[in-house]
């Protein structure tokens, strides 16, 4: 018994339903459940951190999901930056990049707004943009040399385009199925930094500033996801571990003198048996427990980003299916009529982000870099986000 899973058996068939998987040679120690289905085992949970077992699928479907729970889950972040006044000494590209990085917060924020570039307004709506201002002044206080500008001075302005008010004597409000669905997902506290008025919680520092000087600017916050920017994902840290005691051979440990003394065990040894030295290397053993640990900017909490990075992956592989069948002509459920039920597949809606070119242009983009005070929105001069271009 080797302690982790050799289900070495084409993919095909790894997969199919059948009354477990143990008693193939090499022993299958790990929980695959009744069906050889894939098995989540949570050891941890909080709002902020989570880690679990993923165990009965493959090395590439677990990064798989490390990758898409990254980068794939959507939040939103400031994006624009309109300077009407800095005379501090920090740069409007330097402090607009540091409230880009302010993780503000996003619960519900997949289907409590839309994509800037799938809505049909012209400069941001309540539907797809928050607007936040910070508007700060020092003018000294006794014994006060500088003044801390931080995440916590930023305030959300209420959209003046947001949703119609119900009225109680009358037909409700005419608006289509998809407005009334982000109103009904939308989260009261949505685009607010995260921590913000919460003891215990530091703000993020954003400037210092010195007697006689003042902040004034708004910000445009879009939703995006960690494809575009690192600034919309929704972990600090997303890693995981398989084979602790290093069974498979997959790392070489470089040590000096002793091996076990340099390079210890991780804590998620315990949940494996340790190598016999007696039993010969087994050529064809593959990994099946991997060891999450996951950890949220608290933008959204952490149980939602790993249920969303599920859900992302199997709408990524069905149209990937999709498009297979389309190129293929081929569909397993084909019936005998002939009917291929092909479906035509939409990668605007499925993959949700754009092509190569809108991400080439975004670097180009920059943000309020028009000097201090010069009222423009940054950018190239469209006043748009470079999401939409
Ligand atoms: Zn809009």
């Amino acid at each position: 018994m080797n302690g982790y899973s050799s289900f070495n058996v084409p993919s095909s068939s790894a997969f199919a339903p059948g009354p477990g998987a143990t008693g193939v040679p090499g022993g299958i120690d790990v929980p695959l459940g009744q069906t050889n289905q894939p098995r989540l085992l949570v050891r941890n949970l909080n709002n902020q951190e989570t880690t679990f077992h993923l165990s009965g699928v493959e090395l590439a479907y677990a990064n798989s999901l490390r990758r898409v729970m990254l980068a794939d889950v959507p939040t939103i972040a400031i994006d624009q930056v309109l300077f009407l006044q800095n005379t501090t000494p920090i740069p409007d590209e330097m402090l607009a990049h540091r409230l880009g990085l302010v993780p503000l917060i996003s619960r519900g924020v997949a289907k409590g707004l839309r994509y800037t570039r799938d809505c049909e307004c012209d400069e941001g709506c309540y539907y797809c943009m928050v607007t936040l201002k910070l508007k700060v002044s020092f003018r000294g206080a006794d014994g006060e040399k500088f003044m801390r500008v931080t995440s916590d001075m930023l305030e959300v302005v209420p959209s003046s385009n947001g949703p119609p008010a119900p009225n109680p004597y009358g037909p409700p409000p005419e608006l289509s199925e998809d407005d009334r669905q982000i109103i009904s997902n939308r989260d009261p506290e949505l685009g607010s930094p995260v921590g913000k008025g919460q003891p215990g919680v530091p703000p993020i520092l954003l400037a210092k500033m010195g007697q006689g000087q003042e902040i004034d600017l708004v910000c445009k916050a879009y939703k995006g996801i960690a494809k575009h920017h690192a600034k919309w994902s929704p972990l600090s840290t997303v890693a995981f571990e398989y084979d602790p005691h290093n069974k498979l051979r997959h790392t070489t440990h470089w040590f000096e003198t002793d091996e076990r003394a340099e390079w210890p065990l991780s804590s998620n040894a315990v949940f494996e048996p340790p190598l016999d030295p007696s039993l010969p290397f087994d050529y064809n053993a593959v990994p099946s427990t991997f060891y999450f640990t996951a950890e949220s900017v608290n933008s959204i909490p952490v149980r939602s980003v790993v249920e969303q990075g599920l859900d992302l992956l199997i709408e990524n592989l069905a149209s990937v299916i999709l498009a297979v069948q389309k190129e293929t002509g081929v569909d397993e459920d084909e019936d005998e009529n002939g009917d291929q039920g092909v479906t035509e597949p939409d990668f605007g809606e499925v993959n949700g982000y754009g092509n190569g070119a809108q991400v080439g242009d975004y670097g180009a983009g920059g943000y309020g870099a028009n000097g201090g005070g010069g009222g423009q929105w940054g950018g190239q001069g469209s006043g748009m986000s470079p999401l939409r271009r």
